[in-house]
């Protein structure tokens, strides 16, 4: 993600009617698709204990965005040490829609897996976040064959995992595929076929190809500001500034007024 140029995606996600009717939409289609596969695995003959759901955190369960606010502010672009630092802080707020859902799911007996990008060393500090907020979290502990909170660079048999390998993972656990996958950014959905390797006009392709998978198993939640789909730009976008040092540009005085909308965070 790049830093300034963010300064209307930000906007779009905090004071937008738009951004937040959309989350609402996505939870009230994932609910139903859940009725729906709860009833077919059911008349399948398939045991409850196979039943569970994958949820991405950031930007689906979790609006991070005051971060991003800030990277504005003060003319950054994302680092791993601020993100992480914002991560600490334990100050994320609930997406709309999404602690009712994650509740949801849990009352009609499937499990909730969180799985998220968030660092494995950031393990205290986003189960502390979630509970806070009031998201059903029993077990967040770095054991994969218990927990439900997958972070990246967990060990799982001995190796630091991602996405892609916790699914995997996940898939032998339950000894099924989940009901359904919820994300902002599709390789939430599928790690490899739509990670960051692969060149956004390939990802659009892809995205096509599935068409029988979004708002079907696959749930896709609105995210302006930042996501795999800028990643896969590369050359076409603006060349960052030092990573962790002030950039070179922050917001002008003319963009004051759209500042002052926005939360931020006072670090
Ligand atoms: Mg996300």
């Amino acid at each position: 993600m790049k830093y300034h140029n963010t300064l209307d995606a930000v906007t779009y996600f905090q004071t937008a009617a738009e951004n937040s009717a959309l989350y609402y939409q996505g939870f009230a289609l994932a609910e139903l698709r859940l009725i729906a596969e709860l009833a077919r695995r059911r008349g399948a003959g398939q045991k409850d204990s196979t039943f569970y759901v994958v949820s991405d955190c950031d930007e689906t369960l979790l609006d991070n965005s005051a971060y991003n606010s800030w990277l504005i502010e003060t003319g950054r672009d994302f680092h791993d040490l601020s993100w992480s630092e914002w991560c600490q802080r334990r100050e994320a707020v609930a997406t709309p829609g999404s602690l009712e859902f994650a509740k949801f799911v849990v009352e009609h007996g499937a499990g909730l897996m969180y799985v998220s990008s968030r660092f494995e060393a950031d393990r205290e500090a986003t189960a502390d976040n979630l509970r806070t907020l009031g998201f059903p979290l029993q077990n967040a502990s770095p054991d994969p064959q218990v927990t439900a909170l997958f972070l990246s660079g967990m060990v799982i048999d001995g190796t630091p995992s991602k996405k892609g390998a916790q699914f995997a993972y996940l898939a032998q656990r339950f000894g099924a595929a989940p009901m359904i996958h919820l994300g902002d950014n599709l390789s939430d959905h599928d790690a490899n076929r739509y990670g960051s390797k692969v060149p956004a006009p390939e990802r659009l392709a892809r995205a096509q190809q599935d068409d029988h998978r979004w708002g079907s198993d696959w749930i896709v939640f609105p995210n302006s500001i930042y996501g795999t789909w800028r990643n896969t730009l590369s050359a076409a976008d603006e060349a960052p500034p030092a990573p962790f040092q002030e950039g070179p540009v922050r917001p002008s005085a003319a963009e004051a007024p759209k500042m002052a909308l926005l939360r931020r965070w006072k670090p």
